[in-house]
């Protein structure tokens, strides 16, 4: 079957197309290193399937265009789904389809990497040293063992990321719409309202997913409840985050680390090489400028053994859907638990 895959790099190509092979599938796929968006849509014309990624935009103009061109299926690269309006697809009778776990160490351990790089400075560590500065001065961190870590949304990969952080001797708190058992299971773990997670954690790490009752979960009021000299760790999606009262946070000195692998405008600037020309995003530079800021950009999936998972369950997704199969990775979601 044909395939449009849009938003790809060498690395998808190289394991998408090692997946089709080992999966003995024959679709044809057409890799086009653009977003997907209203503009590059008529690219699609023709393509039953139209595979997608994290920025691309499969807003309600753009699935119109598809649906008018031919195309029957939309399999995502990835978990989350608020990239596409499920409304609109599900009006236009487009099946769609995702990879709804890949590797959650990959996530969690990476943000493990961003707390361990804030707490012992390890960026300018580094730097000072190939500098042949071997002081120490600037570079003091705190033990993590005893430190209260507050894990927001308690899923496949919070639960991970605090069985990790228990690995370190942290006391670990737990939000979360739905407790889990797992969560519950790790020694000394416990659940607490939203106000005594931020009021008692040192550390706070983002693990849900973003829909209208977490967008902005993290704001001006919630900031106001946090402990000084906090540190705020964003691996989930960007517009947790309100950045705006993150900086004045960071400027009070109540916000003292932030880690961020994603960022609320990141559509613009993420998985793009931008080294040879002005970026026009002020807060985005702002945030950057600041010491105790770290930022990756959306990479904490980025793993050999992610990447595999994710090929071989989006290459499955497809041949299921062709051959008339149950899609047991489909998003069935009603226009009310769309995610943002
Ligand atoms: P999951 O579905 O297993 O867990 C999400 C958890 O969040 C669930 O337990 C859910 O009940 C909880 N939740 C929902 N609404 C909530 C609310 N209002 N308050 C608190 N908790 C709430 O998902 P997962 O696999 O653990 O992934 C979590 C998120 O990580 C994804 O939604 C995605 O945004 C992000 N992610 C990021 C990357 C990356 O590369 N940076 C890669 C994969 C996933």
């Amino acid at each position: 079957m044909k395939v449009a895959v849009f938003s790809t790099r060498s690395y998808d190509r190289q394991f998408l197309d090692l997946a089709n092979k080992e999966l003995n599938s024959s679709h044809e796929l057409e890799y086009f290193k653009t977003q997907l968006n209203p503009k590059t849509a008529s690219l699609a014309k023709d393509f039953p399937c139209v595979c997608i990624f994290v920025n691309d935009i499969a807003d309600a103009e753009t699935l119109k265009i598809l649906a008018a061109q031919g195309t029957k299926l939309i399999a995502l690269r990835c978990a989350g789904y608020n990239m596409i309006d499920m409304h609109v697809a599900n009006e236009l009778g487009l099946k769609v389809v995702r990879v709804p776990a890949y590797s959650p160490y990959a996530v969690a351990e990476h943000a493990v990497g961003l707390i361990l790089m804030l707490n012992r400075k390890l960026n300018k560590a580094y730097n000072r040293v190939r500098d042949d500065n071997f002081t120490l001065d600037g570079l003091l961190g705190f033990d993590l063992h005893e430190s209260t870590v507050g894990v927001i949304g308690t899923g496949k990969i919070g639960t991970i990321f605090a069985q990790i952080m228990k690995g370190f001797g942290c006391n670990l708190l737990g939000y979360d719409v739905y407790p889990s058992e797992q969560f519950k299971a790790i020694p000394g773990a416990k659940y607490v309202e939203l106000p005594e997670l931020l009021a008692n954690s040192d550390i706070i790490s983002l693990h849900c997913p973003l829909l209208p009752s977490t967008n902005h979960i993290i704001n001006e009021k919630t900031i106001e409840q946090m402990k000084k000299g906090m540190m705020l760790i964003n691996t989930s999606r960007g517009q947790l985050v309100d950045t705006r009262a993150v900086i004045e946070g960071i400027k009070s000195g109540k916000i003292a680390y932030v880690g961020l692998d994603v960022y609320e405008e990141e559509e613009e600037l993420f998985f793009q090489d931008y080294s040879d020309s002005i970026i026009k995003d002020d807060t985005f530079q702002l945030l950057q400028s600041f010491q105790n800021v770290v930022i990756t950009a959306h990479q904490a999936f980025f793993t050999r053994n992610a990447l595999t998972s994710i090929a071989q369950t989006t290459i499955t997704n497809i041949n299921s859907w062709q051959q008339g199969s149950e899609l047991t990775n489909e998003v069935k979601v009603s226009g009310k638990n769309q995610q943002k």
